[in-house]
């Protein structure tokens, strides 16, 4: 997918007022800190376009972007900031789980996993949660580009066997790193796909 246009639309702290689903929407979501900004200035080749890491504490809003008039990028607040207190966490799973069940058009979540990491609680309890609430979700491991293949290769195996404990069947999973802008094809060939079935 060439992407001609990349535009920040809105920040939303309610999803009755994010933009009207009138287009397919991609939400981006994971852990602070797990590469989220950089990924998504990487596939829509704008730097700036998504702020890097905005700090724990500070107001999380829904950011709507419009990518080539056609579809939607969503950046959603992120999740495990260890300083943050339980208010926060509250209100931040209120958000979401209000956005997740408030927007029509959302065709797939894209869970971002730090390549590096083992299988964290968080991490795998919001993917439950979007299991239950029978929403498409694929994993996007992000900086691959900071250990050797063999390295990613092991987690991988690792964070897959623990993922089919849980699931009869894997959702799909994609490889990436901002630096090198591996996974960049894939994952925009991947919306453009869902976006014509
Ligand atoms: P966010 O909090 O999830 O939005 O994460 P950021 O995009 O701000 O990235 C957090 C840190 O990881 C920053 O220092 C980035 O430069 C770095 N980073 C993000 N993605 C990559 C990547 O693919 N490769 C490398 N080497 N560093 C990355």
């Amino acid at each position: 997918m060439i992407i001609h246009d990349a535009r920040f639309l809105t920040s939303n702290s309610r999803a009755d007022l994010c933009p009207a689903p009138t287009l397919p929407e991609y939400a981006f979501i994971g852990r602070s800190n797990v590469g989220k900004s950089s990924l998504i200035n990487m596939l829509t080749g704008r730097n700036g376009l998504a702020k890097t890491s905005s700090s724990p504490g500070k107001t999380q809003l829904i950011n709507h972007f419009v990518i080539n008039d056609n579809w939607y990028l969503v950046d959603l607040p992120g999740y495990g900031y260890a300083k943050v207190s339980k208010t926060s966490r509250a209100e931040w799973a209120k958000m979401i789980n209000f956005y997740l069940r408030n927007r029509p058009n959302l065709m797939c979540v894209c869970v971002l996993l730090d390549s590096r990491h083992a299988p964290q609680p968080a991490d795998l309890e919001f993917m439950e949660k979007l299991g239950e609430e029978g929403i498409p979700f694929v994993m996007v491991f992000t900086k691959s580009d900071k250990q050797s293949t063999a390295q990613t290769k092991a987690l991988l195996t690792t964070y897959l066997a623990k993922m089919s404990e849980i699931w009869d069947e894997l959702p799909r999973y994609f490889q990436t790193s901002a630096e090198t802008k591996l996974g960049r094809d894939e994952l925009l060939d991947f919306i453009t796909g869902v976006n014509q079935d």
